[in-house]
């Protein structure tokens, strides 16, 4: 085998695969490198590593891969909240294992094969101090990966700049938008789909909108990096004749940022052999400009939704840049409840900390959330956070981290944990500082353990992949231990049978 990249989106309760990883395998083998994906990474003992070093590195390798954006510190339990996610995470090296582990691994495939070279890639390669790594990815690496396979295969140059281990390839030196409406994941019979297993897929890349504290890499103009409805339909037609897919994780900032997209997509839907189901992300304020977007995304198949609202204080929202005002958001969402109570499960996120917004501010919040008649299933809290500076001068950041003083922050440091996640520095604004948003959100977090819904958009599809149905994760019901441990069980058996046929 040619490259081998390890994946996982560990800590997470059910399974669903990165796209990431599968995108970059995609590349690879159109180039003619073969390629192997391997899931369950955060889970995998030295033995697994010794068997999967015997069967598929050889003197043709070229490299071992890690992609780790959903990757965090190895954790026994099988799910964990956001909150803890974010802690877990912001306290873990580049890889969930610690560093004996990690050091053994590299030695075993070095063992096999002295040439091999190892290789990070997605969120965490910004930061470049991880022993014995060779390359280093920053950004997208759709076009770089093959300039690397390409210098370690036929001596091709490549271009790089020394990291503080190893070397980093650069997208700003591969740059890989433009071709994108054609881009596409090939799923192959060795990523051993599961039956009815449900996939990630693009639909677009990069957002339109510029909300004051998110770090989105890719910050676009209306129209740009939009993948092609007719590749879009070949892809999912595709999906469906070989693996007999219907099920997805669309990936898409934000799938109704353009209302001829809605429509479009709508269309193409409608024309498709099977009955698609998906879930993603969307805005209500598109929503509220174009009501009839309530029909066409229930038409289209969306079974979950986050929905990015932050705040419903006035001020706050103006700030951050968010659209239309808070009154009109709740206005939409109760008319989106008309139809799909029931039907498609609602979360709304938010941000405990934004510019001008207090704690009072911010309970009041909560006391419309917990409200009987809240028309979204389920909420979710986050701190805000302030992307602290790495290796990568080009690694995305928010205009809140960019010029936090004109939005009322002081950065008082010290940089959390191991500076390898996204997880910033502690701040301080009029109302509040981070290690007290935190708190907070911890207690509102608590205060609606009874409310949630057994499944939110960022679980739906890995609790289908386990095989629960969609009138059982509709329901009403918290993660009780009895849910968690049976949705273990399910991802063991998956591992177990993923394990045998990848070794066989
Ligand atoms: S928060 Fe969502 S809508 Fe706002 S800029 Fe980021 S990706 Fe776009």
């Amino acid at each position: 085998m040619n490259v081998i990249i390890f994946t996982d989106v560990n800590g997470v309760i059910g399974f669903g695969r990165y796209a990431g990883a599968y995108r970059i395998a995609t590349e690879l083998r159109k180039a003619g490198y073969s390629t192997q994906v391997i899931e369950f990474f955060a889970d995998i003992t030295l033995k697994d590593i010794e068997d999967i070093t015997y069967k598929f590195i050889d003197n043709n390798t070229l490299f071992v891969g890690f992609a780790t954006t959903l990757l965090i510190k190895k954790t026994k339990k099988s799910s964990i909240s956001r909150l803890d996610r974010t802690k877990e995470n912001r306290y873990s090296g580049h890889l969930p294992q610690d560093e004996d582990f990690v050091q053994e691994m590299f030695n075993i495939f070095k063992k096999r094969n002295p040439q091999i070279k190892i290789v990070i890639g997605g969120g965490k390669a910004n930061v470049t101090t991880l022993k014995g790594v060779d390359y280093w990815f920053w950004g997208l690496a759709d076009r770089s990966v093959i300039a690397l396979a390409n210098h370690l295969k036929f001596g091709n140059e490549l271009v790089t700049t020394p990291g503080q281990i190893g070397s980093i390839i650069s997208n700003k030196d591969y740059p890989c938008y433009d071709d994108y409406y054609k881009s596409k994941i090939m799923w192959q019979k060795q990523d051993y789909l599961f039956p009815n297993e449900h996939l990630p897929i693009e639909i677009d890349r990069g957002c339109i909108f510029r909300c004051a504290f998110c770090a989105n890499p890719l910050h676009k103009n209306p129209g740009e990096y939009t993948k092609s409805t007719e590749i879009l339909k070949e892809e999912l037609i595709r999906n469906y004749e070989l693996f007999g897919t219907t099920g997805y994780m669309f990936c898409d900032d934000t799938y109704n940022d353009s209302h001829e997209k809605v429509i479009r997509l709508h269309n193409l839907f409608q024309q498709l052999p099977f009955k698609l189901e998906w879930t993603g992300y969307g805005r209500v304020d598109v929503i509220y400009s174009h009501p009839e977007q309530r029909e066409l995304l229930i038409e289209s198949g969306l079974k979950a939704i986050l929905i990015g609202i932050e705040t419903l204080n006035p001020a706050a929202a103006k700030e951050i840049g968010k659209g239309i005002h808070p009154d009109k958001i709740k206005e939409t969402l109760y008319y989106l409840k008309e139809t799909w109570k029931g039907e498609i499960i609602t979360t709304g996120s938010f941000i405990v900390g934004l510019p001008g917004e207090s704690e009072e501010s911010i309970w009041s919040t909560v006391e419309w959330l917990q409200k009987e008649d809240c028309p979204l299933d389920d909420a979710v809290f986050s701190p805000l956070n302030i992307r602290p500076t790495t290796d990568n001068p080009n690694a995305p950041i928010s205009k809140i981290a960019a010029n936090p003083e004109k939005y009322g922050y002081t950065i008082t440091g010290p940089q959390l944990g191991t500076g390898i996640s996204t997880d910033g520095p502690q701040w301080q604004n009029e109302f509040m500082n981070k290690e007290y948003a935190e708190k907070l959100t911890r207690k509102i977090q608590e205060s609606f353990l009874k409310k949630k819904p057994l499944a939110d958009w960022a679980v739906y599809s890995r609790l289908r992949n386990l095989g629960y149905k969609h009138s059982e994760l509709i329901t009403k019901t918290s993660k009780t231990s009895v849910v968690l441990d049976d949705a273990t069980i399910r991802k063991e058996k998956m591992q177990k049978d993923y394990f045998k046929k990848l070794l066989s």
